[in-house]
């Protein structure tokens, strides 16, 4: 599990309200997931692997080793 630093955004991130974009982990694609429209979080479009969720006070990025460990 990865979470965004709002303060330090990576290239490939971006984080506004209740929107953020994020890279996939797995393949490098990146998405944007967004509170409103994605409640239970979305998966990369590309691969699936990775799922991204906004909430009010985090975005967090659920790799597909989280589930191994
Ligand atoms: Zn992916």
């Amino acid at each position: 599990m990865r979470y965004l630093d709002k303060a330090a955004l990576g290239q490939f991130e971006d984080w506004y309200g209740d929107n953020a974009a994020v890279q996939c982990t797995s393949c490098g694609k990146v998405f944007l997931v967004s509170a409103v429209l994605h409640r239970k979080g979305r998966s990369c479009p590309a691969c699936g692997r990775c799922t991204a969720k906004v909430t009010k006070q985090m975005v967090a990025l659920t790799e597909p080793t989280d589930s191994t460990s």
